[in-house]
Protein backbone atom coordinates (compact mmCIF):
# COMPACT_ATOMS: atom_id res chain seq x y z
CA UNK A 1 0.00 0.00 0.00
CA UNK A 2 1.37 3.44 -0.69
CA UNK A 3 1.59 5.65 1.83
CA UNK A 4 0.38 9.29 0.99
CA UNK A 5 2.92 10.70 3.62
CA UNK A 6 6.10 9.72 5.38
CA UNK A 7 6.00 6.50 7.74
CA UNK A 8 7.34 8.34 11.08
CA UNK A 9 10.83 6.74 12.49
CA UNK A 10 10.85 10.04 14.85
CA UNK A 11 11.02 10.85 18.72
CA UNK A 12 7.62 11.92 18.39
CA UNK A 13 4.94 12.16 16.63
CA UNK A 14 5.05 8.89 15.92
CA UNK A 15 2.60 6.27 13.81
CA UNK A 16 -0.59 5.93 15.43
CA UNK A 17 -2.15 2.40 14.91
CA UNK A 18 -5.55 2.53 13.04
CA UNK A 19 -7.60 1.25 15.53
CA UNK A 20 -6.69 4.41 17.93
CA UNK A 21 -6.28 6.79 15.33
CA UNK A 22 -10.62 5.49 14.53
CA UNK A 23 -11.10 5.52 18.89
CA UNK A 24 -10.99 9.41 18.51
CA UNK A 25 -13.82 9.80 16.46
CA UNK A 26 -16.45 9.81 18.88
CA UNK A 27 -17.61 13.64 20.60
CA UNK A 28 -19.27 12.54 23.72
CA UNK A 29 -20.53 15.30 26.35
CA UNK A 30 -17.68 15.95 29.09
CA UNK A 31 -20.35 16.38 31.80
CA UNK A 32 -22.43 12.61 30.47
CA UNK A 33 -22.11 9.71 32.88
CA UNK A 34 -20.33 8.05 30.21
CA UNK A 35 -17.33 10.26 29.96
CA UNK A 36 -16.90 9.74 33.52
CA UNK A 37 -16.64 6.33 33.44
CA UNK A 38 -14.15 6.40 30.64
CA UNK A 39 -12.07 9.40 32.73
CA UNK A 40 -12.18 7.20 36.05
CA UNK A 41 -10.84 4.57 33.99
CA UNK A 42 -8.55 6.75 32.01
CA UNK A 43 -7.42 8.13 35.59
CA UNK A 44 -6.61 4.53 37.00
CA UNK A 45 -4.74 3.09 33.59
CA UNK A 46 -2.54 6.69 33.91
CA UNK A 47 -1.71 5.83 37.40
CA UNK A 48 -0.56 2.38 36.93
CA UNK A 49 1.79 3.72 34.12
CA UNK A 50 3.28 6.37 36.31
CA UNK A 51 3.40 3.88 39.15
CA UNK A 52 1.63 6.70 41.36
CA UNK A 53 -1.33 6.59 43.74
CA UNK A 54 -1.35 10.27 43.35
CA UNK A 55 -3.69 12.12 40.93
CA UNK A 56 -2.88 12.68 36.82
CA UNK A 57 -3.89 15.67 35.30
CA UNK A 58 -4.96 15.39 31.40
CA UNK A 59 -4.39 19.11 29.56
CA UNK A 60 -5.46 20.25 26.30
CA UNK A 61 -1.56 20.69 25.65
CA UNK A 62 1.46 19.20 24.38
CA UNK A 63 4.52 17.94 26.68
CA UNK A 64 5.73 21.58 27.26
CA UNK A 65 2.34 22.46 28.26
CA UNK A 66 2.77 19.63 31.29
CA UNK A 67 6.20 21.21 31.46
CA UNK A 68 4.65 24.83 32.02
CA UNK A 69 1.70 23.62 34.58
CA UNK A 70 4.62 21.70 36.26
CA UNK A 71 6.35 24.74 36.49
CA UNK A 72 4.05 27.04 37.50
CA UNK A 73 2.59 25.07 40.10
CA UNK A 74 5.76 23.76 41.91
CA UNK A 75 7.21 27.76 41.60
CA UNK A 76 6.98 30.76 43.74
CA UNK A 77 8.66 34.17 41.97
CA UNK A 78 12.30 34.50 43.86
CA UNK A 79 12.41 30.67 44.68
CA UNK A 80 15.73 28.41 44.25
CA UNK A 81 15.75 25.44 41.86
CA UNK A 82 18.30 23.52 40.45
CA UNK A 83 18.10 22.61 36.62
CA UNK A 84 20.20 19.11 35.01
CA UNK A 85 20.50 20.66 31.53
CA UNK A 86 21.58 16.98 30.16
CA UNK A 87 20.38 18.61 26.33
CA UNK A 88 17.23 20.92 25.04
CA UNK A 89 14.67 19.77 27.01
CA UNK A 90 16.68 20.19 30.68
CA UNK A 91 17.25 23.56 28.80
CA UNK A 92 13.71 23.59 28.32
CA UNK A 93 12.72 23.13 32.36
CA UNK A 94 15.24 25.63 33.15
CA UNK A 95 13.82 28.32 30.42
CA UNK A 96 10.61 27.75 31.87
CA UNK A 97 11.38 28.18 35.92
CA UNK A 98 12.71 31.50 35.01
CA UNK A 99 9.78 32.87 33.56
CA UNK A 100 7.79 31.70 36.56
CA UNK A 101 10.49 34.42 38.51
CA UNK A 102 12.67 31.10 39.85
CA UNK A 103 16.33 31.88 41.01
CA UNK A 104 17.54 29.10 38.34
CA UNK A 105 20.65 27.39 39.14
CA UNK A 106 22.04 24.69 36.41
CA UNK A 107 23.94 21.51 36.98
CA UNK A 108 25.05 21.12 33.18
CA UNK A 109 25.74 17.95 31.18
CA UNK A 110 28.05 17.19 28.46
CA UNK A 111 25.84 16.16 24.91
CA UNK A 112 25.20 12.57 25.27
CA UNK A 113 26.44 12.10 29.15
CA UNK A 114 23.78 11.40 31.87
CA UNK A 115 23.65 13.11 34.99
CA UNK A 116 26.34 11.93 38.18
CA UNK A 117 24.20 11.64 41.51
CA UNK A 118 27.65 12.06 43.21
CA UNK A 119 27.68 15.57 41.65
CA UNK A 120 24.23 16.42 42.10
CA UNK A 121 24.26 15.76 46.06
CA UNK A 122 26.99 18.45 47.16
CA UNK A 123 24.80 21.22 44.56
CA UNK A 124 21.62 20.62 46.87
CA UNK A 125 23.63 20.50 49.55
CA UNK A 126 25.28 24.01 49.01
CA UNK A 127 22.21 25.70 47.11
CA UNK A 128 18.84 24.36 49.31
CA UNK A 129 16.28 24.02 46.19
CA UNK A 130 12.82 24.08 46.49
CA UNK A 131 12.63 21.86 43.35
CA UNK A 132 15.24 19.72 41.45
CA UNK A 133 13.79 19.35 37.55
CA UNK A 134 15.38 16.88 35.44
CA UNK A 135 14.90 15.30 32.21
CA UNK A 136 14.60 10.84 32.39
CA UNK A 137 15.31 10.38 28.77
CA UNK A 138 16.78 13.16 26.99
CA UNK A 139 15.07 13.05 23.83
CA UNK A 140 17.59 15.00 22.44
CA UNK A 141 20.66 13.22 22.98
CA UNK A 142 19.18 9.79 23.72
CA UNK A 143 20.44 9.64 26.88
CA UNK A 144 19.22 8.52 29.75
CA UNK A 145 19.18 9.78 33.17
CA UNK A 146 18.74 7.43 36.36
CA UNK A 147 16.01 8.56 38.20
CA UNK A 148 15.96 6.94 41.06
CA UNK A 149 19.73 7.49 42.09
CA UNK A 150 18.99 11.40 41.43
CA UNK A 151 16.20 10.99 43.47
CA UNK A 152 18.43 9.23 46.00
CA UNK A 153 20.96 12.09 45.94
CA UNK A 154 18.28 14.66 46.59
CA UNK A 155 16.76 12.83 49.60
CA UNK A 156 13.51 14.37 50.12
CA UNK A 157 15.25 17.43 50.79
CA UNK A 158 13.86 19.06 48.07
CA UNK A 159 10.86 18.13 45.35
CA UNK A 160 11.88 16.24 42.40
CA UNK A 161 10.30 17.25 39.23
CA UNK A 162 10.91 14.84 36.13
CA UNK A 163 9.92 14.35 32.40
CA UNK A 164 8.92 11.54 31.58
CA UNK A 165 7.61 12.60 28.36
CA UNK A 166 10.17 10.21 25.99
CA UNK A 167 10.02 7.51 29.07
CA UNK A 168 6.59 6.62 29.78
CA UNK A 169 6.27 3.35 29.15
CA UNK A 170 9.57 2.67 27.56
CA UNK A 171 11.41 3.08 30.54
CA UNK A 172 10.95 1.69 34.16
CA UNK A 173 9.56 4.94 36.07
CA UNK A 174 8.49 4.32 39.67
CA UNK A 175 7.50 7.41 40.56
CA UNK A 176 6.06 6.93 44.22
CA UNK A 177 8.81 4.64 44.97
CA UNK A 178 11.62 6.58 44.47
CA UNK A 179 10.15 9.47 45.84
CA UNK A 180 9.35 11.96 42.81
CA UNK A 181 7.10 14.93 43.28
CA UNK A 182 5.97 15.68 40.10
CA UNK A 183 6.10 14.03 36.69
CA UNK A 184 4.65 14.87 33.31
CA UNK A 185 4.39 13.27 30.15
CA UNK A 186 2.12 13.57 26.72
CA UNK A 187 0.47 11.57 24.31
CA UNK A 188 2.74 11.22 21.51
CA UNK A 189 5.54 9.36 22.68
CA UNK A 190 5.14 6.00 24.33
CA UNK A 191 1.36 5.53 24.22
CA UNK A 192 1.51 6.18 20.46
CA UNK A 193 -0.96 8.22 20.29
CA UNK A 194 -1.38 11.71 18.06
CA UNK A 195 0.35 14.75 19.58
CA UNK A 196 -2.66 16.81 21.70
CA UNK A 197 -2.46 15.72 25.60
CA UNK A 198 -0.38 16.81 28.10
CA UNK A 199 -0.41 14.71 31.54
CA UNK A 200 1.11 15.80 34.60
CA UNK A 201 1.19 13.24 37.44
CA UNK A 202 1.81 15.47 41.04
CA UNK A 203 2.42 12.79 44.08
CA UNK A 204 1.63 13.57 47.42
CA UNK A 205 5.01 14.80 48.20
CA UNK A 206 4.21 17.95 46.04
CA UNK A 207 0.55 18.99 46.85
CA UNK A 208 2.01 21.55 49.26
CA UNK A 209 4.39 23.43 47.26
CA UNK A 210 1.24 23.16 44.53
CA UNK A 211 -0.99 24.60 47.24
CA UNK A 212 1.70 27.02 48.36
CA UNK A 213 2.46 28.92 44.96
CA UNK A 214 2.16 32.03 44.29
CA UNK A 215 2.44 31.98 40.71
CA UNK A 216 0.09 33.42 37.96
CA UNK A 217 -1.86 30.39 36.71
CA UNK A 218 -5.71 29.53 35.46
CA UNK A 219 -5.92 26.87 32.68
CA UNK A 220 -2.77 25.57 34.19
CA UNK A 221 -3.98 25.75 37.80
CA UNK A 222 -3.70 21.94 38.92
CA UNK A 223 -5.56 22.27 41.63
CA UNK A 224 -8.58 22.50 39.59
CA UNK A 225 -7.45 19.62 38.02
CA UNK A 226 -6.54 17.63 41.18
CA UNK A 227 -10.28 18.88 42.60
CA UNK A 228 -12.28 17.75 39.63
CA UNK A 229 -9.98 14.23 39.08
CA UNK A 230 -11.32 13.10 42.56
CA UNK A 231 -14.71 13.14 41.00
CA UNK A 232 -14.09 11.74 37.50
CA UNK A 233 -14.37 15.52 36.01
CA UNK A 234 -12.36 18.12 34.13
CA UNK A 235 -11.94 21.45 34.90
CA UNK A 236 -12.89 22.68 31.40
CA UNK A 237 -14.56 20.95 28.39
CA UNK A 238 -12.42 17.96 28.09
CA UNK A 239 -10.42 17.15 24.75
CA UNK A 240 -13.08 13.86 24.56
CA UNK A 241 -12.04 12.63 21.49
CA UNK A 242 -8.20 12.39 22.25
CA UNK A 243 -9.16 11.13 25.67
CA UNK A 244 -11.36 8.00 23.73
CA UNK A 245 -8.26 7.13 22.11
CA UNK A 246 -6.09 7.25 25.44
CA UNK A 247 -8.59 5.16 26.64
CA UNK A 248 -8.12 2.95 23.85
CA UNK A 249 -4.10 3.12 23.96
CA UNK A 250 -4.15 1.92 27.51
CA UNK A 251 -6.22 -0.93 26.99
CA UNK A 252 -3.99 -1.68 23.93
CA UNK A 253 -0.66 -1.34 26.45
CA UNK A 254 -1.44 -4.38 28.52
CA UNK A 255 0.99 -4.15 31.26
CA UNK A 256 3.94 -1.24 31.80
CA UNK A 257 6.02 -4.22 31.84
CA UNK A 258 4.98 -5.18 28.74
CA UNK A 259 5.09 -2.05 27.15
CA UNK A 260 8.52 -1.86 28.35
CA UNK A 261 10.05 -5.06 27.01
CA UNK A 262 8.19 -4.51 23.45
CA UNK A 263 10.34 -0.81 23.67
CA UNK A 264 13.53 -2.74 24.47
CA UNK A 265 13.22 -5.47 21.71
CA UNK A 266 12.93 -2.99 19.50
CA UNK A 267 15.48 -0.08 20.79
CA UNK A 268 18.21 -3.43 21.06
CA UNK A 269 17.35 -4.20 17.32
CA UNK A 270 17.78 -1.03 16.33
CA UNK A 271 21.10 0.02 17.95
CA UNK A 272 23.06 -2.99 16.54
CA UNK A 273 21.75 -2.23 13.27
CA UNK A 274 22.70 1.20 13.10
CA UNK A 275 26.58 -0.07 14.13
CA UNK A 276 26.47 -2.74 11.90
CA UNK A 277 26.18 0.23 9.62
CA UNK A 278 28.79 2.02 11.15
CA UNK A 279 27.45 4.80 12.96
CA UNK A 280 28.35 5.58 16.38
CA UNK A 281 26.21 5.71 19.22
CA UNK A 282 25.91 9.04 20.75
CA UNK A 283 24.77 8.28 24.57
CA UNK A 284 26.26 6.62 27.23
CA UNK A 285 23.26 4.77 28.42
CA UNK A 286 21.11 4.80 25.88
CA UNK A 287 17.51 5.44 25.90
CA UNK A 288 14.72 2.69 24.17
CA UNK A 289 13.25 6.08 23.14
CA UNK A 290 15.57 7.02 20.51
CA UNK A 291 18.61 6.46 19.02
CA UNK A 292 20.81 9.38 18.10
CA UNK A 293 24.01 8.44 16.25
CA UNK A 294 26.98 10.16 14.29
CA UNK A 295 26.97 9.55 10.73
CA UNK A 296 30.14 7.38 9.43
CA UNK A 297 32.99 9.71 8.37
CA UNK A 298 32.05 11.15 4.99
CA UNK A 299 28.08 10.78 4.77
CA UNK A 300 26.19 14.26 4.20
CA UNK A 301 23.60 13.60 7.01
CA UNK A 302 21.06 15.92 5.91
CA UNK A 303 21.25 14.47 2.36
CA UNK A 304 20.43 11.01 3.92
CA UNK A 305 17.52 12.79 6.08
CA UNK A 306 16.06 14.48 2.31
CA UNK A 307 16.80 10.70 0.71
CA UNK A 308 14.83 9.05 2.77
CA UNK A 309 12.01 11.08 2.96
CA UNK A 310 11.64 12.03 -0.74
CA UNK A 311 12.78 8.94 -2.43
CA UNK A 312 11.33 6.25 0.33
CA UNK A 313 9.07 7.96 2.18
CA UNK A 314 10.13 7.41 5.88
CA UNK A 315 10.75 10.28 8.24
CA UNK A 316 13.68 10.25 10.68
CA UNK A 317 14.72 13.21 12.50
CA UNK A 318 18.44 15.70 12.95
CA UNK A 319 19.89 16.86 15.95
CA UNK A 320 18.36 20.13 17.92
CA UNK A 321 19.67 22.78 19.62
CA UNK A 322 23.65 22.42 19.83
CA UNK A 323 23.49 18.63 18.06
CA UNK A 324 22.02 19.90 15.37
CA UNK A 325 23.76 19.02 11.95
CA UNK A 326 25.69 16.85 14.36
CA UNK A 327 23.73 14.03 14.82
CA UNK A 328 20.85 11.34 13.23
CA UNK A 329 17.71 10.55 15.54
CA UNK A 330 15.68 7.40 15.03
CA UNK A 331 12.84 7.37 16.59
CA UNK A 332 11.29 3.67 18.06
CA UNK A 333 8.71 4.69 20.01
CA UNK A 334 5.14 3.83 20.09
CA UNK A 335 3.82 0.67 18.42
CA UNK A 336 6.87 -0.69 15.93
CA UNK A 337 6.38 -3.74 14.75
CA UNK A 338 9.39 -6.07 13.36
CA UNK A 339 8.30 -5.57 10.14
CA UNK A 340 8.73 -1.40 10.88
CA UNK A 341 12.00 -1.90 11.84
CA UNK A 342 13.35 -3.92 8.69
CA UNK A 343 11.28 -1.41 6.47
CA UNK A 344 13.43 0.89 8.14
CA UNK A 345 16.75 -0.63 7.72
CA UNK A 346 15.76 -1.66 4.20
CA UNK A 347 14.98 1.89 3.08
CA UNK A 348 18.36 3.20 4.98
CA UNK A 349 20.41 0.86 3.08
CA UNK A 350 19.05 2.13 -0.44
CA UNK A 351 19.32 5.78 0.90
CA UNK A 352 22.97 5.32 2.23
CA UNK A 353 23.82 3.43 -1.28
CA UNK A 354 22.27 6.85 -3.48
CA UNK A 355 24.35 9.26 -0.85
CA UNK A 356 27.26 7.11 -1.95
CA UNK A 357 28.14 5.38 1.32
CA UNK A 358 30.44 2.31 0.72
CA UNK A 359 29.05 -0.59 3.02
CA UNK A 360 28.75 -4.28 3.09
CA UNK A 361 24.98 -4.69 1.12
CA UNK A 362 22.75 -5.98 3.38
CA UNK A 363 24.01 -6.18 6.89
CA UNK A 364 22.08 -3.51 8.54
CA UNK A 365 19.02 -5.65 7.69
CA UNK A 366 20.65 -8.49 8.66
CA UNK A 367 21.55 -7.31 11.84
CA UNK A 368 18.29 -6.38 12.94
CA UNK A 369 16.79 -9.62 11.88
CA UNK A 370 19.14 -11.66 13.67
CA UNK A 371 18.66 -9.24 16.61
CA UNK A 372 14.17 -9.42 16.24
CA UNK A 373 14.66 -12.94 15.91
CA UNK A 374 17.32 -13.99 18.73
CA UNK A 375 15.31 -12.00 20.94
CA UNK A 376 11.90 -13.07 20.04
CA UNK A 377 13.72 -16.54 22.03
CA UNK A 378 14.94 -14.26 24.82
N1 LIG B 1 10.45 16.71 26.87
C1 LIG B 1 10.93 15.72 26.11
C2 LIG B 1 11.88 14.74 26.70
C3 LIG B 1 10.52 15.63 24.77
O1 LIG B 1 10.99 14.64 24.02
C4 LIG B 1 9.62 16.58 24.25
C5 LIG B 1 9.15 16.51 22.82
N2 LIG B 1 10.06 16.12 21.89
C6 LIG B 1 9.17 17.58 25.09
C7 LIG B 1 9.60 17.61 26.41
C8 LIG B 1 8.26 18.66 24.61
O2 LIG B 1 7.05 18.16 24.23
P1 LIG B 1 6.14 18.86 23.11
O3 LIG B 1 6.96 18.97 21.88
O4 LIG B 1 5.03 17.86 23.03
O5 LIG B 1 5.71 20.16 23.64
Amino acid sequence: MTRRRPKLFTPGPVEVPEDLARAADSVIHHRSALFRRQFARVREGLKRLFRTEGEVAVLAASGTGAMEAAAANLISPGDRVLVVRSGKFGGRWAELCRTYGARVEHLDVPPGAVVDPDQLEPRVDEMNPSVVFLVHSETSTGALNDVEAVARAVGGRATLAVDVVSSLGVHAFEMDRWGVGVAVAASQKGLGLPPGLGFVAVGSGALRLVEASSSPRYYFDLRRYLAAGADNQTPFTAPVTQIGALAAALRRLGSVEESIARHTRVAEAVRAGLKALGFEILPEVPSNAVTVVRGPAGLDASKLVRVLEEEFNLRIAQGQGELQGRVLRFGHLGWISDEDVIDLFEALEGALGRCGYAFEAGCGVGTVRGRLGSLDGG
